[in-house]
């Protein structure tokens, strides 16, 4: 993983209003460091109601958080009424952007075509998409975990130029392990992540491949991160319940890295 810095992000999902989440970085500010800094980028994901707290906080000052969105429209304007578009996040300084993240794959009925159009939308305007992928437990049980998400990485990445799948970051969250607990091991995670990464040299070129930043989620904390990023393919964490404490975040940044 020496090429590729890692990325740690805290998707905050459904919890702190504005206020909330400046509390929240600047306790995060606050306890991490420029090694920290060096050893990964860091970021956060808070719902679009905090994300102009965040940007005020961040920019002019020291601090090198990052920070995006949890899902972007796929159209730049128009009649799209509750939609936040790409030029608006752009403007607000994201440098992520969540797109077919599970919970949206479920509750919002998000596909393969609705994920794709979102990652074009992010890279149209210049927003790295961490892109969400992973099989739920019937699928896992069958053993086709693989295939499973090969296929949702290609639906995902029609007419995504070489140029851009270089800014990609891919993060693989198998379903049966967000937010439940339990965690997949490090062998699951690196299965997975490689299969990705070969896919991608196929697609593109082995060099694009060695680019693209794969990261695992599902159910990390400080306690189990470093077996997880240890392995080659897996270039980081996406981090859903242990990212809402400053304290567990930095301790799992410790630990990751
Ligand atoms: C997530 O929402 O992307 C996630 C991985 O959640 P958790 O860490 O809570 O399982």
């Amino acid at each position: 993983t020496a090429k590729r810095k890692p990325l740690i992000a805290g998707n905050w999902k459904l919890h702190n209003n504005h206020l909330e989440a400046i509390a929240l970085v600047q306790k995060m500010a606050f306890a991490l460091n420029e090694a920290d800094f060096d050893a990964a980028d860091i970021a956060v994901l808070p719902p679009f109601t905090a994300l102009r707290s965040v940007q005020t906080l961040v920019e002019g000052d020291k601090l090198q958080i990052a920070y995006g969105a949890q899902d972007i429209s796929q159209h730049d304007r128009g009649a799209y009424t509750g939609e936040v578009s790409g030029p608006m996040l752009a403007k607000l300084g994201c440098s992520y952007v969540l797109a077919g993240h599970s919970e949206r794959r479920e509750y919002h009925h998000e596909d393969d075509a609705v994920v794709n159009a979102k990652v074009r939308a992010a890279f149209a305007n210049d927003i790295t998409p961490i892109l969400c992928l992973g099989e739920g437990l019937e699928v896992r049980r069958a053993g086709r975990q693989v295939e499973h998400t090969l296929a949702q990485l290609e639906g995902a990445l029609k007419g995504v130029t070489e140029e851009q799948v270089r800014r990609l970051v891919i993060a693989y969250e198998p379903v049966w392990a967000i937010g439940t607990g339990e965690v997949a091991t490090p062998e699951d995670a690196q299965e997975v992540c490689a299969a990705l990464r070969g896919r991608i040299g196929e697609l593109y070129s082995s060099e694009t491949a060695e680019q693209v930043r794969i990261l695992y989620g599902g159910s990390v904390k400080s306690g189990n991160v470093a077996a997880i990023m240890a392995k080659e393919d897996v270039d980081g964490a996406l981090v859903g319940g242990a990212s809402l404490k400053a304290d567990e975040f930095v301790s799992l940044v410790r630990a990751g890295t």
